[in-house]
């Protein structure tokens, strides 16, 4: 068998035409940068999330870096967020000039422990960036709470989680501002890169739109320094069309997540495989990748055996930020955020795509009992 991490023939050859009509439609108008079918995306995911205004911008990383922008925050100031994610989250802090500040993980879930927030707040602090890493919601509600007491601002990295809902609010409308990203693995992939930001006054949204166009307004008046940030029609008017298969593919990799839960138990493996813990507050969990734990040191081993058999398995991630060299000048030690370091060591993403069938889902378990 071969199964990749990710088959996008599964998602895109159904709708292919539906895709191509779309592009189509940009190619008479010839309106290939923002336009209509920019705006109409922005509605439909403002929509979709539930709040009021989004923009749409270049990635997901330009997602977290213009929101950051668009609040001031930069040189002197500090931003808590997770180790344990995507370099994008802590890149862009330190792109405006701004100290990622970082806080450990709920060994649970892998999302940033609440519990651990209060204590790193300083009179610099500005935000809070909390990851909903995986597709699963961070806690939000503490997390919001904080920001509240502290006069901080929630910047949500929702980049792998477009669709997961947090006590039956979707992420991207609990903070002040929600990043989303289009890059193809992620659940609403584009044709090439893309993001989104959410936000949640009109304040806020003409900041937003006027730092996507080098920060003038009007056009060629220069009011702040911005930069190009802007998204193109093309990939828009393609994820316009995936938005409407969105909730059945999140459906499938909800189907595809009780697929594996059953088939470790019945092969006995439910002990030696630490499965996703769903948080008692995640309504909804978009599961952008099945990511298991594999304690006493057998993660590489079992990789490669899956590997060997043809299955896609992929550390996400293998080394925490705090401990990366280019943030060496924080003088971070690796036991300050010991759990993120466990967790580095320990997991396993595995493919859960929709499209993926349960003998696939089989077949990958049968592969780890091979090993474990
Ligand atoms: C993918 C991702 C990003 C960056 O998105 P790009 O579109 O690739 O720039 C940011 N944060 C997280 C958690 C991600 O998974």
């Amino acid at each position: 068998m071969n199964i990749p991490l990710l088959d996008l023939h599964c998602i895109h050859d159904e709708i292919r035409d539906e895709i191509r009509a779309a592009i189509d439609e940009v190619c008479d108008t010839q309106r290939f940068i923002l336009g209509p079918k920019v705006e109409a995306l922005e509605t439909e995911i403002a929509d979709y999330c539930g709040v009021p205004h989004a923009c749409g911008v270049t990635s997901g990383s330009d997602a977290l870096l213009i929101a950051l922008m668009a609040e001031g925050i930069g040189q002197g100031d500090e931003v808590i967020t997770t180790p344990f994610t995507f370099f994008a989250t802590a890149g862009a802090v330190a792109r405006v000039g701004a100290t990622p500040v970082f806080v450990d993980i709920e060994p649970g879930t892998c999302n940033i422990d609440p519990a651990r927030i209060e204590d790193r707040i300083t009179s610099s602090t500005r935000a809070i960036i909390p990851v909903h890493l995986f597709g699963q919601p961070a806690d939000m509600e503490p997390i919001v709470e904080i920001a509240r007491r502290y006069d901080l601002i929630v910047i949500e990295d929702a980049a792998q989680a477009i669709g997961a809902e947090y006590r039956g609010r979707r992420s991207g409308s609990i903070g002040h501002y929600g990043c989303f990203s289009f890059f193809p693995s992620k659940n609403l992939g584009a044709f090439g890169d893309g993001g989104m930001v959410t936000c949640d006054t009109a304040e806020r949204h003409q900041q937003l739109m006027t730092l996507r166009g080098h920060g003038a307004q009007p056009k060629y008046y220069h009011k702040f320094i911005g930069g190009n940030f802007r998204l193109d029609a093309l990939q828009a008017a393609i994820v316009s069309v995936k938005l409407r298969h969105l909730d059945d593919w999140t459906a499938q990799r909800q189907t595809n997540s009780e697929r594996y839960r059953a088939a470790f138990a019945a092969a006995r493996l439910d002990a030696a495989v630490v499965l996703p813990e769903a948080h008692e507050n995640t309504t909804r969990h978009a599961w952008n990748v099945y990511t298991v734990r594999l304690t006493g040191g057998r993660r590489d081993e079992v990789r490669s055996a899956l590997g060997a058999a043809g299955v896609g398995a992929e550390v996400y991630y293998p080394v925490a930020l705090h401990c990366q060299d280019c943030f060496s000048y924080l003088g971070i030690a690796p036991e300050d955020c010991p759990e993120s370091v466990k967790a580095a060591g320990e997991v396993l993403s595995l493919p859960i795509f929709p499209g993926l069938t349960e003998e696939q889902i089989q077949y990958i378990v049968d592969q780890i009992a091979t090993v474990v």
